[in-house]
């Protein structure tokens, strides 16, 4: 029996020693595993981690980035790129060519594959809102120089391009200005000079054209200095409560001659208790070019108005009003930008420099408000605009 005992026993410690080896290897591996697995998982993770840094730094750029894989399908389009091509999804998957709509994409892909990168290369998007990119590309290889894919960055120009038409238009379009009273005035003064100082009369009169020319050159100079302060920010708005009325009667003082000329009565009928935040020699600009433009452009005999009201809490709506022929819808837009006159002759002959509303958009915005127009043909122009108001009863 013992040994039998004995046996089983030795057989159950021995089984009890291998299961105990066993666990322990087995413990061993289960560690081993886990270090393994955790290892991994935090590799993963770290991959995720970078991967979403990376994702996060493309989704966040200004710049639009465009990966294509070896084939040359599109891998990752990053939300700036999207909107700059006005592309509503990421054609992930797709052929570049059939689904990124820049001109020659394709073969920017195969240059940069052949040349290792591509710099600076303009691209233009035609359509109704054209737009201009800086593109620069480049191959991506990976440890072993096989081809992984493409590179873009786009870099937008619409804006940039738009400032430099601008800035050349304005430059054309001053020298155009300023050539026109200057070749007058040359070609007067060389007829005088010519012999028709002879007659007193022809002098007198020539001499007077001179000197409405002379005028003119002024005023477009004063005027461009003014707009060029103002858009350079160099302008600093002397902000008072200003009572509005006082501003506008101190401008029709000066206009009151002017208007008799034409037989246009001025009326002020902007509230005496009205006061606004503003700079109140700026504001007299405002009002003197709008109130000029009335008399100018208004009816002959006709009847020109200046109101304001509050309208809401913070704000007031100031408007300039006459019963002139008013201007055409199309034109309605764009005459605020700078030189733009609806009837360049009639400008002229008054005296317009084409600045003056360019001018009045200025001084309103650096005052934190708006300006618009409404204008019905054959009956007359509302020039509205707004101001920070005064609002007495917080002030106490
Ligand atoms: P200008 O020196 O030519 O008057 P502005 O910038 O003041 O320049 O005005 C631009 C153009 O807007 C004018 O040439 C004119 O055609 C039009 N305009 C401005 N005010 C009026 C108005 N009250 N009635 C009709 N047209 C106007």
């Amino acid at each position: 029996m013992w040994p039998w005992i004995a046996g089983a026993a030795a057989a159950v410690a021995l089984a009890t020693a291998w299961t105990a080896r066993e666990r322990r290897w087995r413990d061993r591996l289960r560690d081993q595993s886990l270090r393994i697995a955790e290892l991994r998982t935090q590799r993963h993770l770290a991959l995720v981690e970078e991967q979403s840094r990376q994702q996060a730094l493309l989704d966040s750029m200004l710049e639009g980035v465009l990966v294509l894989d070896e084939a040359g399908c599109v891998e990752h389009a990053n939300p700036a790129l999207l909107r700059l091509l006005g592309l509503e999804a990421e054609p992930r998957g797709r052929p570049v060519a059939e689904s990124v709509p820049v001109p020659g994409i394709a073969d920017l892909a195969r240059r940069a594959i052949q040349h290792g990168r591509i710099t600076d290369h303009e691209v233009g998007l035609p359509g109704p809102a054209p737009r201009a990119f800086q593109v620069s590309a480049v191959a991506l290889r990976d440890a072993d120089r096989i081809l992984a894919g493409t590179l873009f960055v786009f870099h937008d120009l619409t804006q940039h391009k738009r400032l430099e038409e601008q800035r050349r238009d304005f430059v054309a379009n001053v020298s155009h200005e300023l050539r026109t009273p200057l070749s007058l005035i040359k070609g007067y003064t060389e007829t005088l000079l010519g012999g028709a100082m002879d007659q007193r009369d022809t002098m007198v009169r020539f001499l007077h054209t001179i000197d409405r020319h002379a005028d003119r050159l002024t005023f477009l100079i004063e005027d461009l200095l003014t707009i060029s302060r103002l858009e350079s920010g160099q302008v600093v708005m002397n902000m008072q409560p200003v009572f509005l009325r006082d501003v506008v009667e101190a401008v029709l003082d000066d206009l009151r001659r002017r208007a008799n000329e034409r037989s246009v009565q001025l009326r002020n009928e902007v509230p005496g208790s009205i006061r606004v935040h503003g700079d109140g020699d700026r504001l007299q600009q405002v009002v003197l070019n709008l109130v000029d433009n009335a008399i100018k452009y208004g009816k002959p005999g006709g009847d020109v108005a200046i109101g304001a009201r509050a309208s809401e809490e913070d704000i007031v709506e100031a408007w300039v009003s006459d019963d002139g022929g008013g201007i055409p819808p199309e034109a309605r837009e764009r005459i605020f930008e700078r030189f733009y006159r609806v009837d360049r002759g009639r400008s002229r002959e008054q005296g317009g420099t084409g600045l003056g509303l360019s001018i009045v958009k200025h001084i309103i915005h650096a005052h934190g408000g708006e300006v618009r127009v409404a204008s019905d043909v054959g009956k007359g122009t509302t020039f509205f605009f707004t101001l920070p108001r005064v609002n007495d009863e917080v002030q106490g």
